[in-house]
């Protein structure tokens, strides 16, 4: 990573009341904190082993914000190996209630070419392998039994966030997309073309590999999540040339990384106080015991 920030020695197991804090949480490459000044990295223990990568505590417009690079700081970790349960629940235990979700996909209609920013109101999930569940009825290393808990997942985003993210993108003439089905296949490979062909047929708007289970692991610790998703590429049915290919995502995703996290910084500015939060979110769990104390 080649940056100017000024990256603190990691500080072990320094999440809890005494530690580093923030409330607001962006998993995503460092491209959206390696600009920061002062950042502070710490290193999370979890019931469920170790997140992708330390967190990057900052400061962002007043706000304190927790960094985790999705897929590791190297890039090692394809989308069905991370850990899921460990980001969101590092992510909490330093504080984090709110959590802003960006990725790359695929388009799935030819007016949702790269560059277009669509912010989802609903996912269908496709992946296979995922530990997708905090409630899994598996005893965890340090003894707990999780309880029998169904959460909702009718409308799995936070409406506020969803909210504030399109508002921003377009203050900044981003002409961002409001709602449409985000699908998360397995990975790591792309679509066939019959498979992308399905897809767009169902009327499902863009093909990503990590949105679940990431936004349903948040709900079921009551945080906020907000899905932003750049396109960068058109999927392989949608299009006739040679399908998807790594180099491009990565191409079209820097191209647009500044903006996005211009964007992305103005939503952190723009998101409501933790204790100010009206939203369902808060309830997710409907009073029910988890049979875990939340971090
Ligand atoms: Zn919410």
């Amino acid at each position: 990573m080649s940056n100017t920030t000024s990256t603190s020695p990691a500080v072990p197991g320094a999440a809890g009341p005494s530690g580093p804090r923030a409330d607001i949480g962006v998993i995503g490459g460092s491209g959206f904190y390696s600009f920061l000044e002062d950042v502070t990295e710490v290193s999370v223990e979890t019931p469920y082993g170790p997140p992708s990568d330390s967190l990057f505590l900052g400061e962002v417009a007043g706000r304190q914000v927790a960094f985790l690079p999705r897929h590791g700081r190297d890039h090692h970790l394809p989308p069905h190996r991370i850990n899921y349960r460990a980001n969101l629940w590092a992510l909490r235990s330093v504080g984090v209630r709110q959590v802003l979700g960006p990725c790359a996909v695929g388009g799935l209609r030819p007016e949702y070419g790269p560059g277009t920013l669509l912010v989802p109101d609903q996912f269908v999930d496709r992946t296979k392998s995922r530990a997708q569940s905090y409630f899994d009825g598996e005893p965890r290393p340090d003894g707990a039994v999780p309880n029998v808990v169904h959460v909702s997942p009718a409308d799995p985003y936070c409406p506020t966030g969803r909210a504030v993210a399109l508002t921003t993108a377009r203050r900044h003439d981003w002409d961002a997309v409001d709602g449409g089905t985000l699908v998360v296949v397995e990975g790591p490979r792309f679509s066939t073309r019959a498979e992308s062909r399905w897809h767009a047929a169902q009327g499902w708007s863009v093909v990503g590999m990590t949105g679940h289970p990431e936004a349903m692991l948040a709900r079921e610790l009551e945080l906020c999540y907000t899905s932003l998703t750049l396109v960068t590429d058109l999927d392989a049915g949608t299009e006739t040339g040679e399908g998807v290919s790594h180099q491009d995502v990565l191409e079209v995703f820097a191209a647009n990384v500044d903006r996005l996290r211009t964007v992305l910084f103005d939503v952190v500015a723009d998101l409501p106080a933790t204790e100010d939060r009206a939203c369902l979110c808060t309830k997710a769990l409907g009073g029910w015991d988890p049979g875990f104390a939340l971090p």
